[in-house]
């Protein structure tokens, strides 16, 4: 199962570099590492093909993402035409139910029972009329804000890397491969006035290491 792969290629969804899997030349799965919080869990370009081979999921996510940014500015057209307004009005005081519940979608702390008290729109006073109408507006004009950058960078991103190679894993070489398995490890059968002792791999005797001029180390040395 824990193939090792040999490349690694760049998500097509959050541009993060990742494992590309030698059989299916997909994307190893991972979570979404982009932080502004419109996506979360388990990224979506997981099992794709790398951007360095494809770009058709990008080029999609473009797409989405300019037109929710344009559904955003929509919105704070709207607010500023007075023709959309917040459902619901905070109170600012937090209730406490008792009740973790991961389901409601209410309030910041929802997991932690707390909720944020909300009342209609109609029933709040002017100023928290108000305040709930900035809160909205600001919102808007921050998530399209957000999606435009994301677009960017990953349109860039995609016009830099589709087309080019993969980049090849380079693995350290093991220093003991072709080395008796004992090697490095402690010597075994030492007696206690000796720096002789017995390689636990194949048996010889060794001197330990003497890893400075005072006090020796009692390790096999490296030997075939
Ligand atoms: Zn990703
Ligand atoms: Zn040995």
């Amino acid at each position: 199962m824990d193939r090792k792969h040999t490349h690694r290629g760049t998500c097509q969804i959050c541009g993060s570099t990742q494992a590309v899997d030698i059989v299916s030349g997909k994307l190893a799965v991972h979570g979404y590492t982009v932080k502004w919080g419109y996506f979360s869990g388990t990224c979506r370009g997981s099992n794709s093909l790398p951007m360095q081979h494809d770009r058709t999921r990008t080029d999609e996510m473009l797409i989405s993402l300019r037109d929710h940014a344009n559904a955003c500015d929509e919105k704070v057209s709207k607010i500023d035409a007075g023709t959309f307004r917040p459902a619901n009005v905070r109170t600012g005081r937090r209730i406490y139910t008792g009740i973790s519940n991961p389901a409601t979608t209410v309030g910041s702390n929802y997991q932690s029972g707390w909720l944020d008290e909300e009342i209609p729109f109609d029933q709040a006073m002017p100023y928290q009329q108000q305040q709930a109408i900035d809160s909205l507006r600001w919102g808007f004009i921050n998530e399209a804000r957000g999606c435009r950058d994301h677009a960017k960078m990953m349109g860039e991103l995609a016009d830099q890397t589709f087309g080019t190679d993969l980049f090849p894993v380079v693995r350290p070489e093991n220093p003991l491969e072709g080395y008796c398995s004992g090697s490095h490890k402690p010597l075994s059968k030492k007696d206690s006035h000796s720096v002789y002792g017995q390689c636990p791999g194949c048996g010889k005797s060794f001197k330990a290491f003497r890893n400075n001029s005072l006090h020796p180390v009692y390790q096999t040395p490296k030997h075939k």
